[in-house]
């Protein structure tokens, strides 16, 4: 990903988002068709629900679903008779299966009204984190130019596996095809294809883009040309360091693809995707083109489904190199304090920020990343890989 930046291309696209948006508007207003009687408000639809969202019981995890529905008419879910307060209704149903149907139906003199979401139960939950780091080139050019004796003589991958050794922490580096210097992935020796297998319980490298520049690679271009240069980079880490270093993509640079990559991208193996879900000049910003109401629930929740893709949304809850040592904990938190965002903490930097070379260049980057650790560490959360069962965790 990258620090994101309003360019002309979103300002257009926000743009001509905005008139169709009025177009659609006004022909909703001109059919006066009837607004839907019947509305589940909560869970929201995708929702990854954990005991944090309910109370387990008997082998399942029962939660709340409530919404709006015609007055002074029955409502079920799931066949469970709700109660009604107004236009509202609550009901308790309980979740027992991985992928939940939840339907909603009123009956009465206008017939009958149904509204259907659909939940995954997080069923094995445990407080977890995974540490990505994106924008991967400048340590690989290193070592093959370096012709190192240990990939660990790279002051990068040693500072990693130090992290590692003390807090076992589980690192997947987002790699470029090319440092846009001539340096190239297939120029990577394969001298160190045993070390990276040796190394690759807690270490994966993962295709991130073809390269650092243009910004926002894949937003606007045929799905295939991404799986393309995912392909080609996959190909390079299984050449060079194996395929148990490979992982499936959990970032693609800039975070923004179109909807249509989607499915291609679960064919290859992907199963999250972070990204910032954040508010940007008035619109959503590195969200991989979700819509506005996906991108403002996920922007304040850990995870959301994508049940016609079946990959996984993650927010990213820090970016190491935009903070200062003594705001890590000041933002991890507030994070562990709310039900919604505290059982997955998905941390987060770049790699540029290490190098001495680099004009942004962090000093203190590994301070940042053990700052970080630490702190999830002495709270319970288990290092992961975002590519294995649900977020990292039991499936
Ligand atoms: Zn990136």
């Amino acid at each position: 990903m990258k620090r994101p930046a309003k360019t002309r291309r979103t300002f257009l696209q926000a743009a001509t988002a905005g008139i169709a948006g009025t177009i659609l508007q006004r022909a909703r207003t001109a059919s006066a068709e009837p607004a839907p009687a019947i509305r589940i408000e909560e869970p929201f639809h995708g929702a990854v629900l954990n005991r944090r969202h309910g109370e387990e019981v008997d082998g399942g995890l029962k939660i709340r679903v409530c919404g709006r529905g015609p007055l002074q008419q029955a409502v079920f879910v799931n066949d469970v008779p709700a109660q009604r307060a107004g236009a509202g209704f609550t009901c308790e149903i309980v979740l027992r299966q991985k992928e939940t149907e939840i339907i909603a139906i009123s009956q009465g003199p206008g017939g009958r009204q149904e509204h259907r979401v659909r939940v995954v139960w997080d069923r094995y939950s445990q407080p977890r984190y995974r540490f990505s780091i994106d924008d991967n080139s400048f340590f690989l050019r290193d070592v093959a130019q370096k012709n190192y004796a240990s990939l660990f003589d790279c002051f990068y991958l040693k500072g990693l596996r130090d992290l590692h050794s003390k807090y076992g922490t589980r690192f997947v580096l987002n790699i470029y095809y090319t440092t846009g210097d001539g340096f190239e992935l297939p120029q990577f020796p394969d001298r160190y294809k045993s070390q990276w297998q040796d190394n690759s319980d807690w270490l994966k490298l993962a295709f991130h883009a073809q390269a650092n520049l243009p910004d926002r690679p894949y937003q606007s271009v045929p799905a295939s040309q991404l799986i393309a240069d995912l392909d080609r980079v996959a190909e390079q880490i299984l050449r060079f360091a194996g395929d148990r270093t490979y992982s499936p993509p959990t970032v693609i640079h800039w975070g923004m693809v179109p909807p249509s990559a989607l499915k291609p991208l679960y064919q290859r193996g992907v199963r999250v995707l972070s990204g910032y879900f954040r508010r940007q000049n008035g619109a959503w910003d590195v969200n991989y083109l979700l819509d506005d109401v996906r991108s403002k629930y996920l922007s304040c929740h850990d995870a959301l489904m994508d049940f016609d893709s079946g990959i996984v949304f993650s927010r990213v809850d820090i970016v190491c190199n935009n903070t200062p040592v003594d705001q890590i904990v000041p933002t991890l938190e507030p994070l562990a304090k709310d039900p919604n965002q505290a059982e997955v903490m998905d941390l987060f930097t770049h790699e540029q920020y290490f190098w001495p070379f680099y004009s942004n260049y962090v000093p203190d980057h590994f301070e940042r990343l053990e700052a970080a650790i630490r702190w999830v560490t002495e709270h319970g959360y288990k290092p992961v890989f975002f590519h294995e069962g649900l977020l990292g965790g039991p499936a």
